[in-house]
């Protein structure tokens, strides 16, 4: 009912009416999942983190509740996570094995399919906002290094110098990483740990009923050798389709890839029927976890339901489902719920 009223434009009727309490849309962020946990952490920091998390979900669902796209509302609420350096995308993403930052990121709308993604960009200050020019004004689907960034350039994207993502917290990581490498012996980074965490995603269902999946991040701490996770890999870290659901990953990229994890889950909605909690909690705490994969998701499914499994002791999200109730949680037990335009 509201949704029809929406598309006739009667949303400021309703206001005017203080009918707020919108019912269709929907939204869901993370912002990575890993050994996040409440002894390692300070209030502030957890403060700091449920409040970020809360002006993304709340700028998204307000974009969405204002009857915009999609992919409007997804790309808002990644770069407020991109803007800061809590998450790892955009300022505050990890470092390479050679002290730099290479970011992904993509983007998908369920309606037909329409994907965009960039890969190994270093000086395109939102690599969410070239995923979806990527979609909307390329023919093709995933543009990496270089080549993306001429395109970022061209289509009037900002710019900006490769420190522009510096942070010394993600320095610090680098050089930990670095050190155990050397312990070990290893070639590459991208061991699962709490320097890589903070990987940004986002699924939404608008006003139209068009389900839309955003993912971003500068991938796992001293990666090397032009290393690509999932998060820019449609089908692996980000899948839209109207038809069964839109997923947003984040963990151990790899497995992600190998187990096709964001594909799998709609999938599973799509051709055993199955509801998406289930379908998501089977490939995340079952496929992925056996495989010895570690991470999380976040989905909505096309009646606007909700998942967020993960099998890392924690993941960052936030949710306003399509009864107005706010989530937020970081650690395995949801940390507080409230209620949006309640009447
Ligand atoms: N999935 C990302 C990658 O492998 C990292 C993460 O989500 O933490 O690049």
């Amino acid at each position: 009912m509201l949704k029809q009223l929406r598309r006739l434009g009667l949303t400021g009727t309703l206001c005017a009416l203080s009918l707020s309490a919108y019912a269709d849309i929907a939204i869901v962020v993370h912002g990575g999942a890993g050994t996040i946990l409440k002894k390692d952490m300070t209030s502030e920091k957890e403060a700091a983190y449920v409040a970020k998390l809360k002006e993304a979900v709340q700028a998204g669902y307000a974009k969405l509740e204002a009857g915009e796209p999609g992919e409007d509302a997804v790309v808002a609420t990644i770069q407020i996570l991109e803007a800061s350096p809590l998450f790892n995308a955009g300022v505050g993403a990890v470092y390479t094995y050679d002290e730099e930052h290479e970011l992904d990121a993509s983007i998908m709308h369920g309606a037909h399919r329409q994907a965009g993604a960039v890969a190994g960009v270093k000086t395109i200050r939102s690599p969410i906002a070239a995923a979806r020019a990527v979609m909307a004004h390329s023919p093709h689907v995933m543009l990496a290094g270089e080549g993306a960034e001429s395109f970022a350039r061209e289509q009037g994207l900002e710019m900006v110098d490769n420190n522009y993502f510096d942070t010394d917290h993600r320095l610090e990581a680098l050089k930990k990483v670095k050190a155990r490498m050397q312990e070990a012996g290893k070639q590459a980074g991208g061991q699962q740990g709490a320097e890589k965490m903070g990987t940004v995603g986002v699924v939404v269902m608008d006003a139209k009923d068009n389900i839309v999946a955003g993912t971003s991040t500068g991938g796992m701490t001293a990666k090397r050798y032009g290393r690509i996770g999932d998060s820019p890999v449609i089908g692996a870290g980000t899948f839209a389709d109207n038809n069964s659901c839109g997923v947003s990953a984040t963990g151990h990229g790899e497995y992600f890839i190998r187990y096709n994890v964001a594909a799998d889950i709609c999938a599973r909605v799509r051709y055993h029927g199955v509801s998406v909690t289930r379908a998501a909690d089977t490939v995340i705490n079952d496929v992925l976890k056996n495989a010895g994969g570690t991470g999380g998701v976040i989905a909505i499914d096309r009646q606007g339901h909700i998942a967020m499994p993960f099998n890392t002791p924690g993941m960052y999200r936030a949710s306003i489902d399509n009864n107005g109730k706010l989530t937020v949680g970081i650690y395995q037990d949801v940390l507080e719920t409230s209620q949006i335009n309640a009447q």
